[in-house]
């Protein structure tokens, strides 16, 4: 790219190449917030394509507060995205979150995530840096711009290009009306200050399904380039995040307000 340009990340997925960027419609990421069994991540991999989406997200090792918390079916579950990928064409999109996994994941990812828990982790950002999958970098929820920025930097800087940020929410006072504040502002804020695509996920930004559709908006509206949302064929049921979780139905309801704001295919 060149100095001034917003730059492009391009993931090939089965469907063919995704372009991330300021110039490119916006890109959907959809699906559950941990893959549960192949039934449930294969039907929420139909419903979200047949809606719409780019790429299907899923969680195979997840971060969760509490250690008694599901943690994740691990390899197996990326076993289960590599099915549902082979079913719709969707790119996965997965969290790594000890680099001695990373091999595995990114051998399934189309995209590796990094979860806002490690943003700061520097030697896992050092080796994701050092592979050639293109990673999503969350914002650490007490992160500011600029410790995400060289949180960024340290990939880049180990040799991988392919980094795109994720604004999801971060801590504030308030936690009894949503999970997380989620910093619109970091949009035209990271627009002015860095070439790289910008995500917004306002499924963890809110914490709540009713949020999120007027924060999809919102979003848009603010010039991001990609957006996360969590979808679960049953969010009442849901194993992690089901108070946040769209239905199937309310994500096509959503896809279909975004199409009217254009920009969003
Ligand atoms: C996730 O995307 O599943 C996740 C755990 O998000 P975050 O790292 O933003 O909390
Ligand atoms: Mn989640």
């Amino acid at each position: 790219f060149r100095h001034g340009e917003s730059s492009e990340v391009v993931v090939n997925t089965p469907n063919g190449p995704v372009p991330f960027g300021e110039h490119h419609p916006v890109v959907i990421v959809a699906g559950p917030c941990s893959v549960e069994n192949e039934q449930m991540i294969v039907e929420t991999a139909r419903r979200v394509k047949a809606a719409g989406a780019h790429f299907l997200r899923g969680g195979a090792y997840k971060p969760r507060t509490s250690p008694y918390a599901f943690q994740g079916h691990g390899e197996s579950a990326l076993e289960l995205l590599v099915k549902a990928r082979e079913e719709t064409g969707l790119g996965i999109i997965t969290e790594v979150m000890d680099s001695g996994d990373l091999e595995k994941v990114a051998e399934v990812a189309d995209v590796v995530q990094v979860g806002a828990r490690n943003m700061q982790n520097f030697s896992l950002l050092k080796k994701v840096g050092a592979q050639s999958k293109p990673v999503l970098l969350k914002r650490g929820m007490a992160a500011t711009i600029e410790d995400w920025l060289m949180a960024a930097e340290y990939i880049l800087a180990a040799g991988n290009p392919n980094v795109i940020l994720c604004e999801r929410g971060i801590r504030t006072f308030d936690r009894q009306y949503t999970r997380n504040t989620l910093d619109l502002s970091a949009v035209p804020v990271l627009r002015k200050l860095t070439h790289l695509p910008i995500m917004v996920d306002p499924s963890h930004g809110t914490g709540w399904a009713t949020y999120v559709p007027s924060m999809c908006l919102g979003a848009i509206a603010s010039g991001c380039d990609s957006l996360m949302i969590e979808v679960h064929p049953n969010p009442a049921k849901a194993l992690s995040d089901g108070p946040q979780s769209l239905t199937p139905e309310l994500f096509d309801r959503l896809m279909q307000e975004l199409a009217v704001i254009g920009k969003a295919v």
